[in-house]
């Protein structure tokens, strides 16, 4: 599969009408969070697919690069609000790889209210990003269980910031030990 860094010089043919050019003159269709389609310009049949870098190789380049800013709002260039369902994590592929034994994640939010981001972060790194929902606690347990689905046993915790808290549950302490439980199902 031709990557985004090299699809436009390189010469494709379409198996259809046999036009013949390069990638830069083909018409792109975005499929997913991480890949897109490249179709003939000629009859619009299919040419190839194209894969984005993973999103941990758009951060890591981010950081070398020092646009990363300490919010994190720099980040992925492919969530925009305007990708519809990419905008909130659904399905586990959408997350980085992680190659550790033991994984501790962080969730964390901005605190611009009303519309707030919230994010997940193993140590600095930024995995996740998403709008805050309305379902407040009703989705770290969601976002839980994708997380789980995605890093299995090795994942060990994920924690809220203070200010995350204070988001969650306000004053109230029923809520808070439902919490702390549900925190408990990651040391199994
Ligand atoms: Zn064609």
């Amino acid at each position: 599969m031709a990557t985004v860094d090299s699809y436009r010089e390189k010469t494709f043919s379409c198996p259809q009408c046999g036009w013949t050019g390069l990638g830069k003159d083909c018409v792109r269709r975005e499929l997913f969070r991480d890949l897109f389609e490249i179709d003939c310009p000629g009859c619009g049949d299919k040419i190839e697919l194209i894969s984005l870098p993973l999103v941990s190789e758009i951060l890591n380049t981010a950081r070398r690069l020092g646009e990363l800013d300490p919010s994190g709002t720099a980040l992925f260039p492919y969530n925009s609000p305007s990708e519809g369902a990419g905008r909130f994590l659904y399905d586990p592929e959408q997350l980085p790889n992680i190659f550790e034994e033991f994984i501790v994640l962080t969730w964390d939010c901005d605190g611009q209210q009303p519309k707030a981001n919230i994010f997940i972060k193993h140590g600095s790194r930024i995995i996740w990003r998403e709008p805050c929902s309305d379902k407040g606690w009703e989705r770290f347990k969601e976002i839980g269980e994708i997380l789980k689905e995605k890093y299995g046993s090795r994942l060990k915790d994920l924690i809220p910031t203070t200010k995350a808290e204070i988001d969650f549950f306000g004053n109230s302490r029923a809520l808070s030990s439902a919490f702390a439980q549900y925190r408990e199902s990651f040391k199994k």
